[in-house]
């Protein structure tokens, strides 16, 4: 088909996107983001308290899904007042600091499915931007991690939840690809977890009954994979009503296990039951449904239909107001970001970055801390290899994402104390024997392929025995106290014990670092525009900027100090030379001082060396001399030139940049220049020196080409260069004259 393409066409086929599928609207299958003419008009009519029409439905044909939003998601204490708002009365409101979060969530606790779906259908991607920063519940925004790997290895489970904690998340949850080692999963990671921070929250999400079953453990402290679904008869397929999940929903709660519920646009399409209704009011029933049944917050934003909703237009828009229906219902919300939507950098980071920005209770519902191929979740739409990427960006913007650098070495501590820790447990409570070589492997790995090949009946038999020996979170603790692992089995305890309290299980809760509940009720958010609402505080922006990568002149200097060498030695003043066949090399002021090395990596001296052989192959004598009273490679050449005998001299920076200079010419002008420093190899550097020489003989150079590169160059270096030129700087002396410089060949 396309064979007969141009190039053009062809070479565009085979960009990452292009790896992407795109469909077109399918109203029938459901295939619509934002609108479908299936979609119900709002209405609703109470009558004496109760709720006797909803959007175009009578009470007598309500499905399952409308009489548990109507008899307990809908506050008609002020429905009427909020549907008879204009749709983009409502929506203004969303954005407009002036108006109170509070008021916005006392408005739309009123509203039907469908009113709030044609509400925030009206706002545009700025305007989502700004309802979710001042619409999501909690003050401080936060990030929830995979810690997963294809082996389901205990100690590498360990490692990685503490290397995630250690980053910053705060919530971290973990899946099997063998079901049976769940159990297994959820001691390790709560082992890692405690090693590295208190009041990590941790997930273990597997089959329903199971994971109930963990979480009355205590193995788990959360729950989020209680699915809903905007129609019933896919509930119905999946052997479910909403009455059912609430139930599941409130076994969760009344053990003290936080919970909120998962949906998402795309989800019926995929299940073949849409109804033909667009996206955004299926989801917007599935939110009704959250609060009807007192979750205290939504996983949404596409996840598992995230691709199916990325396929059509306006999908990635929908996902984004999906999230801020769950803000305007006042429940937490996990805003999506999972399961990876696209092959394609740009798109996967046009579709988180509002989000960033905005901030959400937790930005992603699933950041992969691991590599993508240990995500047992699925890639995620970030991953291990992003992290890097994500603190780049919360630092250009200066936002917090939830993530904070960790210091390599404290990583390597923690990986080392958390595999350690998972070892000495396993082994205390009789559930495996690891080796010291696998603890290591563990610790070094970058994921589940570097440990070799394990047996995967130890971990099976260690979750069995879990299992059937009942063992909880306290006897975890006890083994991580025997061990000698006092404050981490403290840790352990003390989210037992908040269990009790039940502060968690409010709003949007999660703990901080000294176990202090922040939610809804202790940190609301309390946005009212411009000066108002969550900034990083000093140290938390100290974090965010802190990133591992950055420089300063010091950094650059230590770094130089390590190319010293004694070939460079300072003879006297440079004097006026004669011999018609001379060559002078002039250095700027930092060479021999404290610049060492060039930009590209080559040593100075390795370049001048190459300079006076090029020199030599063409018969010219050649004499070296700093230049110390300016930094302008100009003007340094220009400078050597005329001291030159054959009125020829090459002018060389420390960063590695040089030309040919004439005595008259003027100073901006030049016979030949490599400006490209970091990437002019020895071999030009000869052939300059070569140039050099037959310019002063009168033959003709060879042209040099300039090197070409189309990788970003300059926001490699141009760090390294503002330090090199500041090292420079403070080496020039107008005063001190143009020195000889011998040269040991
Ligand atoms: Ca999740």
């Amino acid at each position: 088909m396309s064979d007969h393409r141009v190039g053009r066409i062809r070479f565009m086929d085979q960009q990452r996107v292009n790896l992407d599928g795109f469909a077109h609207e399918d109203i029938g299958l459901g295939l619509v983001a934002l609108h479908s003419p299936h979609d119900p008009e709002p209405s609703l009519v109470v009558t004496d308290g109760i709720v006797v029409e909803m959007d175009g439905r009578a009470a007598g044909d309500f499905d399952s899904l409308d009489s548990l939003i109507a008899n307990h998601g809908i506050d008609v204490s002020v429905a009427e007042e909020a549907m008879a708002l204009a749709d983009v009365a409502l929506a203004r409101m969303f954005v407009d600091p002036a108006v109170p979060r509070d008021e916005v969530v006392r408005l739309v606790a009123g509203t039907t499915p469908a009113k709030l779906a044609q509400v925030v259908a009206l706002l545009r991607p700025p305007e989502l931007t700004m309802a979710m920063t001042k619409l999501r519940a909690r003050r401080t925004p936060s990030n929830q991690a995979h810690v997963t790997n294809l082996l389901d290895d205990p100690l590498l489970l360990a490692a990685d939840a503490a290397t995630a904690a250690a980053y910053g998340f705060r919530e971290l949850e973990t899946t099997v690809p063998v079901l049976a080692d769940a159990p297994s999963n959820a001691v390790a990671v709560t082992v890692g977890a405690a090693v590295a921070s208190a009041g990590i929250l941790v997930q273990c999400s597997v089959e329903e009954a199971m994971e109930l079953e963990m979480g009355m453990r205590g193995l788990v402290s959360y729950a989020e994979t209680v699915s809903l679904y905007g129609t019933e008869s896919v509930f119905v397929d999946g052997d479910d009503t909403p009455y059912s999940k609430a139930l599941l929903a409130a076994g969760y709660a009344s053990r003290g296990v936080k919970m909120r519920v998962t949906s998402g646009a795309g989800a019926e399409v995929l299940m073949g039951g849409a109804e033909s209704c667009s996206m955004l009011y299926l989801e917007s029933r599935c939110v009704s449904l959250a609060r009807a049944m007192g979750s205290q917050g939504v996983q949404n934003g596409g996840i598992d239909g995230a691709s199916v909703a990325g396929a059509v237009p306006r999908g990635v828009r929908a996902m984004m107001a999906e999230n801020v229906m769950v803000m305007a219902r006042n429940l937490e919300a996990c805003t999506g970001n999972d399961a990876l939507m696209s092959e394609s950098d740009v798109r996967r980071t046009s579709r988180t970055l509002p989000m960033l920005l905005a901030g959400t209770d937790f930005v992603c519902s699933g950041f992969g801390s691991v590599q993508r191929y240990d995500n047992m979740f699925g890639p995620s739409q970030w991953n291990a290899e992003d992290i890097d990427d994500w603190l780049a960006m919360q630092r250009d913007w200066g936002v917090d994402g939830g993530l904070r650098t960790a210091d390599p070495d404290e990583v390597g501590r923690l990986r080392r104390r958390a595999a350690e820790a998972c070892r000495d447990v396993y082994r205390w409570l009789g559930l495996a024997d690891f080796t010291d070589e696998h603890v290591e492997l563990a610790i070094d790995a970058t994921g589940s392929k570097d440990l070799g090949n394990p047996d995967p009946m130890v971990v099976l038999g260690a979750a069995q025995a879990i299992r059937s020996s009942g063992l909880g979170s306290l006897q975890v603790a006890r083994a991580l106290q025997e061990c000698g692992y006092d404050v981490e089995a403290g840790r352990v305890l003390a989210m037992l014990t908040a269990r009790v309290h039940g502060d968690h299980l409010q709003t949007a809760a999660i703990f901080d670092e000294q176990m202090r509940v922040m939610s809804l009720v202790t940190d609301p958010n309390d946005y009212a525009g411009p000066g108002t609402g969550y900034e990083p505080d000093a140290r938390r922006q100290a974090e965010i900027d802190g990133i591992r990568q950055a420089r300063g002149v010091e950094d650059l200097r230590v770094d130089q100090a390590q190319w010293r060498t004694d070939d460079l030695k300072v003879v006297g003043p440079a004097a006026q030379g004669s011999d018609p066949r001379e060559v002078v090399i002039g250095l700027s002021p930092g060479v021999g001082r404290s610049v060492w090395r060039t930009l590209s990596g080559l040593p100075v001296i390795d370049v001048l060396r190459e300079l006076l052989a090029g020199l030599e192959e063409e018969g010219a004598t050649a004499r070296v001399v700093r230049v110390n009273s300016t930094l302008d490679l100009g003007l340094v050449g220009l400078t050597a030139a005329r001291l030159s005998g054959s009125g020829i001299g090459i002018g060389l920076q420390g960063k590695g940049t040089a030309l040919i200079h004439r005595r008259d010419l003027p100073p901006l002008a030049n016979l030949e220049l490599y400006s490209m420093a970091p990437i002019v190899t020895a071999t030009l550097y000869r052939l300059l020196g070569s140039n050099a020489g037959r310019h002063a003989k009168g033959a003709t150079p060879v042209p040099a080409r300039n090197p070409y590169t189309d990788e970003a160059i300059e926001a490699r270096y141009h760090t390294s260069v503002i330090s090199l030129v500041a090292l420079e700087r403070a080496c020039v002396d107008r005063a001190m004259g143009v020195e000889d410089i011998e040269v040991r060949r």
